[in-house]
């Protein structure tokens, strides 16, 4: 199973990622815990570039095609190889978090972005988890870290509203794979209902 997390900044993403690969490896599967932009040398390369200093250094065209770049080396170096051995690949972002954060909330770069996503990178996961939580809760349950390294923390509380909206929309848009979470809880009751989503994935 190729399997993604998705969701606004500090929604527990990569702490569900981790318990997900421990549950999967517990049920006698081999799964991979990668995530974007990264989880390939070439990749986490084109991260620094994309995390790292000012926050216009990049137009929003170009930043697409960062991302974009980033995800087709992830998908040659890490994703396919794994899919190809049999292993499952759990990935803390992927195709959907460009759709959203660069193709929903600044102008209309959504087509572009889906252009893209056709002609270079063309696969969907099977299931896509969607961690929704209110913006606040992220910050207030210190979740949403802010270490000063990553350029694209200063969007601020207005800026994950919109994400949010825009994750929640795309569930509706993309039923089929898209499974809405509700991650304002604690980690167990989220981990539980991952895991029942994924058993039906899986029969
Ligand atoms: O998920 P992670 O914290 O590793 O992502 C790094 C930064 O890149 C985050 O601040 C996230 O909001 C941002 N990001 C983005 N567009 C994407 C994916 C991530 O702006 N498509």
């Amino acid at each position: 199973l190729f399997i993604s997390l998705e969701g606004i900044d500090g929604s527990g993403k990569s702490t569900q990622a981790q318990r997900l690969a421990a549950h999967l490896a517990h049920l006698g599967r081999d799964p991979l815990r990668t995530r974007e932009p990264g989880g390939a040398p070439g990749a986490e390369e084109i991260r620094r570039l994309l995390v790292e200093g000012d926050p216009d250094r990049w137009s929003p065209e170009t930043e697409i095609l960062l991302f974009t770049a980033a995800r087709r080396d992830h998908l040659e170096r890490t994703i396919r190889p794994a899919l190809a051995a049999g292993r499952d690949v759990i990935t803390d972002r992927f195709a959907d978090s460009t759709r959203i954060y660069q193709g929903a909330t600044r102008g209309d770069l959504r087509g572009l972005v889906d252009d893209i996503h056709a002609r270079v990178i063309g696969i969907e996961p099977d299931l896509t988890l969607i961690l929704d939580m209110d913006p606040e809760v992220a910050l207030t349950r210190g979740l949403a870290r802010r270490s000063g390294e990553d350029r694209f923390e200063d969007f601020g509380l207005a800026f994950q509203h919109r994400l949010r909206e825009g994750f929640r929309a795309l569930a509706g848009e993309y039923p089929d794979r898209c499974v809405l979470i509700d991650a304002g809880r604690d980690a167990d009751a989220i981990a539980t209902d991952i895991e029942a989503a994924v058993a039906r994935r899986l029969r």
